[in-house]
């Protein structure tokens, strides 16, 4: 599979991507294939534990990766750092009108473009505890490439430095050496997108099995489908 949806995607041999969403989602595709596990459920890396001592999670333990760096965390952060120290100019928007319980990622995205310095530091301890992490998987996995989607590739010119300094200062040596770590193109899209690849690489590698399902997919779709999977 070259290209897909007329996307050029080159694969690592191991990757890892992780999804900024309502928590922090993740997943594995070694060799081309999605690591499902044995009840379909791997992947849940927003679950790993980075201080047992840390916020709540909904899971219902501590100190979930995802209480540091998901949209929710990253928000509750900056929430309690404008309470905690001189109001930032973003608080005045009409939208957030001085109550920090208003903020949303797009008001955290801008006053980081417009430089405010207490979202920038905000978003930079963000990027420690998200380093951390990916520290825990390079050390597991030892894989080419970590992809950031969602909201993380909104923040990710923010965030990334401080990740980049925490995994040279803490991953194994041997397993920094070939890792690279980018935003998705995909943004938000990406989970859609990913899924609708999965269906047509699994028809397309036993197309008997899904004969008579593909027979319901309409003829110019079929057309598209594989053109798009074969070009
Ligand atoms: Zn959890």
């Amino acid at each position: 599979m070259r290209t897909l949806f007329s996307q050029k995607v080159t694969f690592a041999l191991l990757l890892i991507y992780l999804m900024g969403g309502m928590g922090l989602g993740g997943s594995l595709v070694v060799d081309h294939k999605l690591l499902d596990g044995v009840d379909g459920f791997a992947g849940e890396v927003g679950h790993m534990t980075i201080d047992p001592k840390g916020p709540q999670c909904n899971c219902g333990n501590r100190g979930c990766w995802e209480t540091f760096v998901s949209p929710t965390a990253i928000i509750r952060r900056v929430g309690e750092a404008v309470i905690a120290g001189p109001s930032p100019q973003f608080l005045m928007h009409p939208d957030i009108a001085g109550n920090p319980d208003r903020i949303r990622m797009e008001h955290i995205v801008r006053a980081a473009m417009n430089g405010e310095s207490v979202v920038l530091e905000t978003l930079g301890e963000v990027g420690r505890y998200l380093g951390i992490g990916i520290v825990n998987l390079v050390n597991v996995f030892n894989p080419g490439l970590v992809v950031l989607g969602g909201a993380l590739s909104l923040v990710g010119p923010y965030i990334l430095p401080s990740a980049q300094s925490e995994i040279e200062r803490r991953a194994m040596v041997a397993a920094q050496q070939s890792i690279e770590i980018k935003l998705s193109a995909f943004k938000f899209d990406g989970g859609v997108i990913g899924g609708a690849a999965l269906i047509i690489q699994k028809i397309l590698g036993n197309p008997t099995l899904w004969s008579k399902s593909l027979t319901r997919i309409p003829f110019e779709d079929r057309v598209f489908i594989t053109a798009n999977v074969y070009a």
